[in-house]
């Protein structure tokens, strides 16, 4: 599948006919593929259909599509382990152990991983990291988010690097930018980010990035780089937004605030517009929002996934399922 788009311009069309190819519901995935395909998709766009799984489909998409359709194959899904949904980001301190204990029994009850637990300080990076010891199967994200960064952080390059090098710890975040809610340390931000640039670069580690009010220059300063590894977390942007961080080799990671108080078309255009090979979901949970009103958890990442899946008209299984490849594939050495 991840050959079939790299050799399109218009990788996400592809994905989308794999996707409705591999749906579980049949029935209805045929009822949705010419009608949603046809409103959302320009087939002048598609150069090339390499693959097509399940050949009931054939005809429909035939009709659908005028490029030409290369070989018909039948792709086998990718073994996940049972797992269906991941959570690529969520914040693991601070709850007691009974609340993860449940958290974590709902999650597998309802086929979600909650990949990473991830840090916001140094302090807070520790405990996520014992979170992950005391219950496996988390995977830690080690960083200073730039809300918390201070002057003092540029003298803890040490411990920064004794953390990153425990075994739960495979990302380096959140780490970045923000000068809409913190404009006035921008200052220190700056260096504090260069230093877990430095990082990440040196040992190949992936980045939970936060991006806000400095769009331009982050990727400027990412530009620089010979190549970059990570996830744009929390898009909230422009289709050309989208294009730009992926073209840095980055994931678009979409969470449940992507789209509810973010959202507005420019937003779901984007989402439409990015190839789900090229997204993760999250949620951006913690202790917080889990027992406040806005009541976000690792499972809602299902609920992401139902509302992505709607708008590429592919089911939310099928989103879940991508999005836990790519997440996978990103934490990979
Ligand atoms: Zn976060």
């Amino acid at each position: 599948m991840r050959e079939a788009s790299c050799t399109l311009d218009q990788g996400f069309s592809v994905f989308t006919v794999i996707g409705i190819s591999h749906s579980a519901n049949t029935d209805q995935a045929e009822a949705n593929v010419p009608e949603q395909l046809i409103s959302r998709m320009v087939a002048q766009d598609i150069v090339h259909i390499l693959e097509i799984v399940q050949v009931q489909e054939y005809h429909q998409l035939t009709e659908v599509f005028t490029a030409p359709i290369m070989r018909l194959k039948t792709v086998d899904q990718q073994d996940l382990g049972g797992i269906m949904y991941s959570d690529s980001h969520s914040h693991l301190d601070g709850y007691t152990d009974e609340q993860m204990a449940t958290l974590l029994a709902e999650a597998k009850a309802r086929e979600v991983e909650i990949v990473i637990g991830v840090g916001s300080d140094l302090d807070r990076s520790e405990a996520t990291i014992e979170v992950a010891r005391r219950f496996p199967g988390i995977t830690v994200a080690v960083g200073i988010h730039p809300w918390w960064a201070t002057p003092a952080d540029l003298e803890r390059g040490a411990r920064l690097r004794q953390l990153l090098s425990q075994k739960e710890v495979a990302a380096i975040g959140e780490v970045g930018i923000d000068l809409e809610k913190n404009p006035s340390t921008g200052d220190v931000q700056w260096p504090v980010f260069e230093m877990q640039l430095g990082l990440a670069r040196e040992l190949n580690m992936p980045m939970l990035l936060h991006c806000k009010g400095a769009k331009k220059e982050m990727q400027d300063r990412l530009r620089k780089e010979s190549s970059v590894r990570g996830v744009m977390h929390g898009f909230a942007g422009t289709a050309v937004d989208a294009e730009s961080w992926m073209e840095l080799g980055l994931y678009i990671g979409i969470g449940m605030r992507t789209l509810t108080r973010n959202f507005g078309p420019e937003v779901q255009q984007a989402i439409q517009s990015i190839p789900l090979d090229r997204m993760l979901l999250e949620t951006d949970s913690s202790v917080r929002s889990y027992t406040g009103e806005e009541n976000l958890q690792p499972t809602t990442v299902i609920e992401v996934a139902e509302r992505v899946g709607r708008m590429h008209g592919v089911t939310g299984q099928e989103v879940g399922r991508l999005t836990t490849a790519n997440l996978r594939a990103m934490l990979k050495r």
